[in-house]
């Protein structure tokens, strides 16, 4: 028996924690790029779960292998080892090019373990006084109190303090990461195309001048790669694109494609850092979870979706330029690398009115750095999906007062 929409809306108003600023739908179902609320209208998802559903939704590969692996072993603990857990660890740590992977639940989980991976190597080496982290303004790394301590933004920070000792630099500015890196800096931590900040990547050179400086000064490197990895980018991961090997990556999202599960690869240096005991989590790596990562790493193969996500990420990125020029007075920039793009909307533009205004005409995106429009479709989007998303956004910014 089906409930109705508004019934369902009353429910969340009654009985969730009202700390999300949820859309007043409902989603229902979804197919590829495709998904429908409850009343049966269909929306074009431009945001696949923010940067998660990488195989779009109900992907018959990533359905198959989740039903299959429910009906056969869903849970056992990390008591135990698990046949797809093995295989996801062999993949992930070879697509990656990194030495080891611990497995967890959630992004914000894969950087509270690359921080206690830095801390404890560290304090195991004769430094425990290495205990900061040097990250970005803007940043955004998760909301646990470590990843929200590394996180670089007032909204998400006030009120929770104290917060781990971190300091924040502008991104982008080598200068004064150099200036920061104090005899008690452990790492750098950063995110090679800021995500949550507003989509912005990494300035030319920015990311291997990190990586010199880290080593000139016995500091390490993690990357962010929690938006942007699992070939939104085009590449498997983002820091590719500058030819940059982190000491450590925070991976999820994309990688379960809706399943939950998260990763902390390390390399070798690092491997023996977070001895039995150390770290852990229940459910981290389980049976389903990886079989669910497992068909996102044989999809992105089978169908050549690092390519495709370059190839509709230029094609989207030409076509919001193309808006850009047409209202130049609400539209004021596009970056983006990949499929994950921004359209900047000028500040007299409610960008928040214009995402609601954008899913009334059935297309959803999100919000980026407070005035961006972000586009993370996933990365089975077609050509024609993106124009009819372009022409959306057309639309609806030529109907603005
Ligand atoms: N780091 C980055 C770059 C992110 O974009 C996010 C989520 O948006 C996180 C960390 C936190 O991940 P999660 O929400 O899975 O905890």
């Amino acid at each position: 028996m089906s409930t109705d929409e508004n019934t369902l809306l009353a429910f969340g108003e009654r009985y969730l924690y009202q700390n999300y600023r949820q859309a007043p739908m409902v989603l229902s179902h979804g197919k590829g790029v495709e998904v429908w609320d409850t009343s049966g209208k269909r929306y074009l998802d431009m945001t696949a779960g923010v940067a998660v559903n990488a195989l779009g939704h109900a992907h018959p590969a990533w359905v198959g292998a989740v039903s299959d692996q429910a009906g056969r072993l869903a849970h056992v603990s990390n008591y135990f080892f698990n046949e797809p857990n093995l295989h996801l660890a062999k993949r992930v740590v070879e697509a990656t090019g990194m030495t080891r992977v611990l497995f967890c639940n959630s992004g914000t989980e894969a950087i509270e373990a690359c921080l206690k991976l830095v801390r404890r190597h560290f304090h195991d080496n004769g430094a425990p006084e290495r205990t900061r982290i040097i990250a970005f303004d803007k940043a955004f790394h998760g909301r646990t109190m470590g990843a929200l301590a590394a996180t670089g933004q007032a909204t998400y920070r006030d009120g929770f303090g104290p917060l781990g000792p971190v300091t924040h630099v502008p991104f982008g500015d080598l200068d004064a990461v150099r200036a920061a890196i104090s005899g008690d800096v452990a790492a750098v931590l950063v995110e090679p195309v800021q995500g949550e900040g507003g989509v912005v990547p990494a300035p030319a050179g920015f990311l291997a001048g990190l990586r010199a400086l880290c080593d000139q000064r016995g500091v390490l490197l993690i990357a962010d790669e929690i938006q942007t990895g699992v070939g939104r980018t085009g590449r498997f991961l983002a820091m590719e694109h500058s030819g940059v090997k982190a000491d450590a990556v925070a991976l999820a999202k994309g990688l379960g494609g809706g399943f939950p599960i998260g990763a902390m690869l390390c390399q070798a240096h690092l491997a023996n850092a977070l001895p039995p005991g150390s770290h852990g989590t229940t459910f981290g790596g389980n049976p389903l979870a990886s079989a669910a990562a497992l068909a996102v790493l044989d999809t992105l193969d089978k169908e050549h979706l690092l390519q495709r996500a370059q190839a509709s990420g230029e094609h989207l990125n030409g076509r919001l330029m193309g808006l850009m020029k047409k209202y130049p007075q609400k539209l004021v920039a596009t970056r983006g690398l990949g499929l994950l793009q921004a359209l900047e909307t000028a500040n007299t533009v409610d960008t928040r009115a214009l995402v609601g205004l954008l899913r009334e005409e059935g297309l959803l995106v999100t919000i980026a750095g407070g005035q961006a429009l972000r586009f993370s479709p996933p990365l089975v989007v077609t050509r024609e999906q993106l124009d009819e998303a372009v022409a959306i956004v057309d639309k609806v910014v030529g109907g603005l007062s």
